[in-house]
């Protein structure tokens, strides 16, 4: 019987393991398909307090993996298949095997949505993201022209914030009009840096014989015109989709697919507890997820002694 098994290696499960690992809990903790998480795609942190001259993606997720595991974490590379959270014990079905736990914390983040385009896939790190908080300072988008795809808070954020290092901001959406608040939309409308193109969708990222993004080409969903921006970057932000799928309808969502959390970090079963992105349509950062393992950590430890 495993006493605390953590879903995910993001910043938010490897925190959670930390804490649970120096609890003496001797944490399960199962990577999934994507190791390290989220941070994995990006480059450089800079965000993340504590590195004053940013720190790679990869090396901050290995870090926090080596200090886990420094106190008892036990990492596995296994795949969660479903769960049986009818009772307790709590019963996870990890590649094919059935493992019992008393507690567990759900740390499975969520997948930026991607626009499904060949060339976009090739040149993720070459100039297109996910994660304009992440990536935008980067000297490379520096004084460039950037394009934001997405007509909700995201892109219009990430829109804005982008104005600080673009010489332009292009903010592409599909529709002529924002989903995003009426606050966020009037900030970006009128901003001198950035120029909305309506009715548009992104058919390819150039340019991948050069191996970086050069520019965008677009096709005008309306009149069928097609055009081109010449750009450094191309920010995607069409939205998140939180990994909660395996839990089918185990753990309650939100409409967007969120895990509900009824205080704290906790779910609706006792001895379910949330961390991270999987559970945060707001904030979304690394520091907040690591925040939010803590937490869950503190609170299945709790959960445990009771
Ligand atoms: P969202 O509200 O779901 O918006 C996604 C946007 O992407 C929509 O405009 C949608 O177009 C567009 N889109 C979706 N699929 C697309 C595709 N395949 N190709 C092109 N465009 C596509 O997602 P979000 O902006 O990430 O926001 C998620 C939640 O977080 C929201 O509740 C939001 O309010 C919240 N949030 C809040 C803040 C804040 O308050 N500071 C910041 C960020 C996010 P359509 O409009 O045509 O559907």
């Amino acid at each position: 019987m495993e006493q605390v098994v953590i879903i995910g290696t993001g910043c938010a499960g490897l925190t959670a393991a930390i804490y649970t690992a120096r609890a003496n809990l001797s944490p399960l903790v199962l990577t999934g398909t994507m190791p390290g998480g989220l941070l994995t795609t990006t480059s450089i942190v800079e965000n993340f307090p504590g590195f004053p001259e940013g720190i790679d993606g990869c090396e901050l997720m290995q870090n926090l993996q080596k200090q886990a595991e420094r106190f008892g974490a036990r990492i596995s590379y296994g795949n969660l298949e479903s769960v049986d959270f009818s009772s307790q014990p709590l019963k996870l079905v990890i590649d094919g095997d059935t493992i019992e736990t008393r507690t567990v914390i759900v740390s499975t983040g969520s997948s930026p949505r991607d626009l499904g385009l060949e060339s976009e896939h090739i040149l993720e790190k070459f100039g297109v993201t996910y994660c304009a908080t992440c990536d935008g300072a980067l000297p490379q988008f520096r004084n460039q022209p950037l394009v934001v795809v997405g007509g909700g808070d995201s892109a219009v954020e990430e829109a804005t914030y982008l104005t600080r290092f673009a010489s332009k901001v292009y903010l592409v959406h599909r529709r002529d009009t924002l989903r995003a608040s009426v606050i966020m939309q009037e900030r970006a409308l009128k901003h001198p840096k950035i120029e909305m193109v309506w009715n548009s969708a992104v058919t390819e990222v150039m340019d991948v014989a050069q191996k970086k993004v050069t520019g965008v080409k677009l096709k005008n969903l309306v009149t069928g015109a097609t055009s081109e921006i010449a750009c450094a970057g191309l920010f995607v932000a069409i939205g998140h989709v939180p990994n909660t799928k395996v839990f089918g309808k185990a753990l309650d969502t939100d409409e967007n697919g969120y895990l509900k959390l009824y205080g704290g970090t906790r779910t609706n079963v006792p001895g379910v507890f949330a961390a991270g992105d999987v559970a945060d349509s707001v904030y979304r950062q690394a520091v907040t997820a690591a925040g939010t393992g803590c937490a869950a950590a503190i609170e299945a430890e709790r959960f445990l002694s009771h």
